[in-house]
């Protein structure tokens, strides 16, 4: 997505939404939602809702795709031997558009500025509320991912990512902004986190930059102490950040580091919880030698950790909502997905074709797909705000 376009925000109409929301809806167990279908969840005329859904397409919040023919067998899709109907689906500027509608409608967002970042997973925006305070939007894109499969290749490239990205971001999201509460409730240098809905996390905008564009700092050993410190002091409540690294610390005008970019975090019960925790403080320990050339002896290992409570076992226990739990549930279910089969068949991929093509507009890197997939299996990790469900739509 490019610019975002959010004068569209204001020309929708309430129906225009509501239509919005029943393809939304329909997309929990259709590739493709049919009109018929979509006219039904809504609750509105045919010919009314088929006129929106076209002007809709238009302005590209919805896409009309044919149905295809196809027999495969790929996680993210519903489709064994399946005919699909044609039908809609939203696009990124839809879901974005639905999420953006109720933040601005409860008074989150007031304006919107320009964009400041593109992440690996995520568009960041600076927005403000009606006092005109800047604030930090982040949109989660996840699930751009896919799986090749050989034989139905050509077919299913074009519906590939339909049900799984909104699932995915919105997982990616719920997660942020429930693991940044916890930290800044104990706390922790990480942005003050706002509302969110959908895939879209509102918090505190930080003053200052990545480290990674920093060439230069007052004492090198004290912000390398603060760091190690950071990584001990989460271990220590239970988690590992999991992307520690020159992207995801901030450091403001006063030189202090704040932290962000926490979908991934793990807990450190899991069960390459070390792994997970030396590649942390590798990062560290190679970005100061690389940019400052500095190296210390003094490095944490997982052993120093002494466990005082578990951010993960709070977060999972309180905000939960069976509403969501069921929801993804049935998602798994429907799908067929079996993370332990799917992960098998990621490792032993055969190699046929050539590098290139192999990833074509596919996997960025496997490990990212891998993390993906867990996010979904290890659904008993996904954490929601209470009133999530009421807030959705
Ligand atoms: P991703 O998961 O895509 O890596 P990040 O959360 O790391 O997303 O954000 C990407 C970039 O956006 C960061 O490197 C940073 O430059 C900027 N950014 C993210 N959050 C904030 C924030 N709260 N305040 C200021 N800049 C931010
Ligand atoms: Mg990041």
């Amino acid at each position: 997505m490019g610019k975002l376009d959010v004068k569209i925000l204001r020309y929708l109409t309430p129906e225009d939404f509501r239509v919005l929301t029943a393809i939304e809806m329909g997309m929990k167990n259709h590739e493709l939602v049919p009109a018929l279908l979509a006219t039904q969840i809504a609750n509105l005329r045919y010919g009314g809702v088929h006129k929106l859904l076209k002007e809709m397409c238009k302005h590209k919040l919805l896409s009309y795709e044919r149905g295809k023919r196809y027999s495969i067998k790929n996680i993210f899709t519903t489709c064994y031997n399946k005919f699909l109907d044609d039908g809609y689906r939203l696009t990124n500027a839809g879901y974005d558009y639905l999420a953006l509608k109720v933040l601005t409608h409860r008074g989150t967002i007031h304006s919107f500025g320009n964009q400041i970042g593109v992440g690996k997973e995520s568009n960041i925006y600076i927005v403000a509320n009606e006092e005109e305070t800047p604030l930090c939007l982040k949109l989660h894109r996840l699930g751009r991912t896919c799986f090749r499969n050989i034989k139905g290749k050509r077919d299913y490239h074009q519906h590939r990512h339909s049900v799984s990205w909104l699932y995915l971001s919105r997982i990616s999201a719920t997660r942020e902004f429930a693991y940044m509460k916890a930290l800044l409730d104990r706390g922790f240098p990480v942005p003050k986190p706002i509302d969110f809905n959908r895939h879209c996390v509102v918090m505190e905008l930080v003053e200052g930059g990545p480290l990674c564009n920093i060439n230069e700092v007052d004492n090198v050993e004290t912000l390398y102490d603060e760091l190690m410190d950071l990584i001990v002091r989460l271990a220590n409540h239970g988690v590992i950040h999991g992307d520690f690294n020159e992207f995801n610390i901030m450091i403001k005008d006063d030189g202090k580091p704040v932290i962000i970019d926490f979908p991934q975090m793990v807990s450190t019960e899991h069960e390459n919880a070390e792994a997970y925790f030396e590649r942390d403080v590798n990062c560290i320990r190679d970005f100061f030698k690389r940019r400052f050339g500095y190296e210390s002896e003094l490095y944490p290992t997982f052993q120093d950790i002494s466990r005082e409570d578990s951010i993960d076992t709070e977060v999972k226990a309180s905000g939960f909502t069976r509403q969501i739990e069921k929801e993804i549930d049935a998602f798994l279910t429907e799908n067929g997905i079996d993370y332990k089969e799917e992960k098998d068949n990621i490792d032993n991929e055969d190699s046929e074709d050539s590098e290139e093509e192999k990833y074509e507009n596919c996997v960025d890197n496997i490990e990212d797909l891998k993390y993906q997939l867990k996010g979904l299996q290890l659904q008993n990790e996904i954490v929601v705000k209470e009133g999530f469900d009421a807030s959705t739509r």
